[in-house]
């Protein structure tokens, strides 16, 4: 484990940690960031101080043990824009995890840069007046957009202009601190949560397959907590393939979405999303379809083992609809990823991740309290001096 060397850090460890646990006693908290209980302790009365965690009397794990638990604070919020499945959700939740305000608006694929910016608008003037009339602070707003690059105004998955977007959260939510990001990082970030503490340790490499198809390489929490984006679902892998929506013609989104997924089942995508995870079981699937998804299960495969000879990265979490798929379905993923990587299947281990599907807004604020995590839990305008390296 990396030494943990700023005050910034350490409290980024300990909210960390009290994020991904759901709340712990003293001890296993320490022993989570690999500190003793003397040294956080200052910091974690701070923190409680501040008002961004939370210390209750529990019952005690065993005889003589502590019966005093910390969580992250339900008094403090946070909120998300989640750009995700020809939709955008908007939400307030708190740090600890409890969604507060969340609305559903259409955003479908394809729309113009005019309409898509008087959605955004209408969606934050929405956000914004609802906590204004509760007297509620947001401490931290986390936008997710797919295909979002930093380099570009606007992304080639959606027509939103990342610039204007930021002059509208500047007019309405002046005092929120905002992070842009890349729905892939939303998804990963969400996913990690769900993990709970002491799941993989190191870094890996995260896939979702939904509506959107993308991958990133997390590293744990313990360490820089970085998640970095990798488009694989614009890799191109026919050119004679179907036209994506980046633009592009035979990217493996086109093969292996929910868009393409749906197709192949002659269902609608929204249907097969609201399925969730229970879709192989509550669908009558053919014996040619059956087979048609066996082979895109085979083409993400080759993918994945494609990009790990990029990234020589061990762990691979799968998220999206191939989890809820039979073993011997999954399989054909796994095989296909050693047909690819130099060195074969060799030292991987591969996992699937369930209950991905249809669960908006739910990455989004994950991300929100993330963000406000990894800037060491500063909140915002409080006047106080909270961090002193
Ligand atoms: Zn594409």
């Amino acid at each position: 484990m990396r030494l943990i060397r700023s005050r910034r850090d350490t409290r980024s460890a300990i909210l960390g940690y009290l994020w991904c646990s759901g709340g712990s006693f003293r001890p296993e908290l320490a022993q989570g960031v690999a500190l003793t209980e003397a040294s956080i302790s200052r910091i974690i009365g701070d923190l409680k101080a501040e008002g961004v965690i939370q210390e209750t009397r529990r019952a005690a794990p065993y005889r003589g043990g502590p019966s005093l638990f910390i969580a992250l604070s339900n008094d403090l919020s946070v909120a998300a824009i989640e750009i995700s499945n020809n939709c955008l959700y908007s939400a307030v939740g708190t740090l600890a995890g409890e969604t507060l305000y969340s609305v559903r608006y259409d955003l479908p694929d394809g729309l113009g840069a005019a309409e898509v910016e008087a959605t955004a608008t209408r969606a934050i003037c929405d956000l914004a007046a609802w906590a204004a009339q509760r007297g509620i602070t947001l401490e931290q707003l986390a936008v997710s957009i797919p295909g979002y690059d930093p380099d570009l105004r606007a992304s080639p998955i959606i027509a939103l202009d990342a610039a204007r977007l930021s002059d509208v959260l500047q007019r309405k939510l002046p005092d929120t601190p905002v992070c842009l990001t890349n729905s892939m990082v939303a998804r990963a970030v969400g996913h990690r949560l769900r993990m709970g503490t002491g799941f993989i340790g190191g870094s890996y490499f995260f896939v979702f397959v939904g509506h959107g198809v993308g991958a990133a390489i997390v590293d744990e929490l313990a360490e820089s907590g970085d998640v970095e984006t990798c488009e694989i679902g614009h890799v191109v892998i026919d050119r004679r393939g179907g036209v994506c929506r980046c633009g592009h013609v035979g990217c493996l989104e086109t093969y292996v979405s929910t868009v393409a997924l749906a197709g192949i089942l002659e269902v609608q995508e929204s249907d097969l999303i609201g399925h969730g995870d229970r879709w192989p079981h509550e669908y009558r699937i053919s014996a040619k379809a059956r087979a048609e998804i066996r082979s895109r299960l085979g083409r993400l495969g080759l993918a994945i083992g494609n990009a790990l000879n990029l990234n020589r990265q061990r762990n691979v979490v799968i998220a999206g609809w191939p989890a809820a798929l039979p073993a011997e379905d999954r399989a054909l993923i796994m095989d296909a990823i050693g047909q690819s990587r130099l060195g074969g299947l060799h030292g991987i281990a591969l996992t699937f991740s369930n209950a991905s599907l249809g669960r908006e807004p739910v990455s989004g604020l994950a991300l929100a309290a993330f963000s406000f995590i990894r800037r060491s839990g500063e909140r915002r305008a409080s006047g106080r001096e909270t961090i002193s390296n």
